[in-house]
């Protein structure tokens, strides 16, 4: 098999498309533009494509084979990917797959691994000239890109920012911000703090840990099922009351409606090692110097157990654990400094690109939720070619990334939106 190559040199100084991230929807879009003819290259950040995926590779996907791939994608693998009702873990997703797109003879020349995009920004125009005008188009984009040999310049007729989130992950502390002491615990980096479902799979062994996992999503779902048949302790604190949790009647995914009931079970005391903390967040996070052991103080609105001196209050209240690790898995959103120089729009409330927010926004509402996060992704679909544009004319944001906040994506979202570009560039 071949391997994509990351020299610098081969890297051309400008381009027509240039793709950033090699996850599925970069790697999609680049089959794309060679489809049309277009000439790109397409930078990923990672040692290897789809490095995102194959951080967190052993969970298996929720959706089957025949979700999860794109027809251009199954024609360029001669249709001999499988296309079955079976659910990949993210490596056979990689291996079977992504992989050896990354490695056909239309990609492989033009994907440059290990080169990561810095900033994006246009030809000596700032953010806040030529303000909506098709004007900017007229300068190239330029890009500032980390490769193996250093700092280089790209510049770009058209950017598709295909870079996910999975490296951006939320804080956990109340109202979103970060809880006092969350930032000093990330920076030590000293692995009691874990952010990302990825590193979470990178703990081999959970034996004698104490652990808070926070979240309430699949991959905390995931964790608590690990933890709880390997912890010591398992503090589960949930923003809400778990309802998110229930089951969707008559689920046509079987795995992600084996991963509701499991999770369901710990929340509901199945195991007395896992206690569920429902309606509570984190207030602050103490480091005790003796122990590295983590003191955490929650704060919880739910009612107050019942006791001779309350009599059952239902106000907030603070409780502490003392722990080993934190768990936090509480979501992620895109990179969005990568485009601080350019005309994007963002939605106030789920940071993706408004235009698309907006609609996703009216489908919630349309579908009985207050956002599209609200009701079940599978009754998802593209909202167009139009809802992809922002008012930086050729700046495009794909996949995960286009989301936001809303947790509703899935890959066959992604693939319509490199359709929809494409009648777009
Ligand atoms: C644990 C988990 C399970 C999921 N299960 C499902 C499922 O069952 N079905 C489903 O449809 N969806 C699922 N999703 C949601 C979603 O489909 C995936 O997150 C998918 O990986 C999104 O694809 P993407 O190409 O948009 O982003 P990614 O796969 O995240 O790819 C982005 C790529 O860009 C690279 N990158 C990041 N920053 C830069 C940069 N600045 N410059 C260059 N490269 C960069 C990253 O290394 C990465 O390889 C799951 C997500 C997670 C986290």
């Amino acid at each position: 098999m071949t391997t994509a190559p990351s020299l610098a040199k081969l890297l051309p100084e400008h381009t027509d498309v240039a793709i950033l991230g090699a996850g599925p929807i970069g790697l999609d879009a680049a089959l794309a533009m060679a489809e049309a003819g277009r000439p790109f290259v397409l930078l990923e950040s990672g040692a290897r494509p789809a490095a995102g995926i194959r951080s967190w590779g052993a969970v298996r996907l929720f959706t089957p084979w025949s979700m999860n791939l794109s027809q251009r994608m199954r024609e360029a693998l001669d249709h001999k990917a499988p296309d079955t009702d079976a659910c990949p873990t993210g490596d056979e997703l990689c291996d079977q797959a992504l992989n050896r797109i990354a490695s056909c003879p239309a990609i492989a020349p033009r994907c440059f691994t290990e080169t990561r995009a810095l900033a994006v920004g246009r030809d000596g125009l700032l953010k806040r000239e030529e303000i909506g005008t098709e004007r900017r188009a007229e300068r190239l984009f330029r890009l500032l890109l980390q490769t193996p040999n250093g700092e280089r310049v790209l510049y770009a007729t058209t950017v598709l920012d295909c870079t996910g989130s999975h490296h951006t992950p939320n804080w956990f502390g109340h109202g979103g911000i970060p809880a006092a002491g969350e930032r000093l615990l990330a920076e030590q980096d000293d692995g009691r703090l874990i952010r990302t479902i990825g590193q979470f799979l990178e703990v081999r062994d959970w034996q004698g840990q104490r652990v808070l996992l926070v979240g309430a999503g699949h991959s905390a779902q995931t964790a608590a099922v690990t933890l709880a048949g390997s912890a010591d302790r398992v503090h589960w604190v949930l923003r809400g009351n778990g309802e998110n949790l229930a089951a969707i009647e008559g689920d046509p995914l079987p795995e992600r409606s084996a991963l509701h009931l499991r999770a369901r079970q710990f929340l509901d005391g199945a195991n007395t090692n896992v206690t569920a903390h429902r309606n509570t967040s984190v207030e602050s996070l103490h480091s005790n110097n003796d122990d590295g052991s983590i003191t955490v103080r929650l704060r919880s609105s739910a009612a107050r157990p019942a006791s001779a001196h309350n009599g059952g209050a239902h106000s907030e209240y603070a409780q502490e654990c003392t722990v080993n690790r934190i768990v936090a898995l509480v979501g992620s959103i895109g990179d969005q400094q990568l485009y601080r120089e350019l005309q994007v729009q963002e939605c106030y409330a789920t940071g993706g690109p408004m235009r698309l927010a907006a609609a996703l926004l009216g489908e919630g509402e349309r579908t009985g939720g207050d956002h599209a996060s609200n009701t079940d992704c599978l009754a998802q679909v593209s909202q167009g070619p139009e809802t992809l544009l922002t008012p930086e004319p050729g700046y495009f944001i794909l996949g995960n990334k286009s989301y936001g906040r809303n947790n509703a994506f899935l890959l066959r979202i992604g693939y319509q939106q490199v359709d929809d570009v494409l009648t777009l560039i």
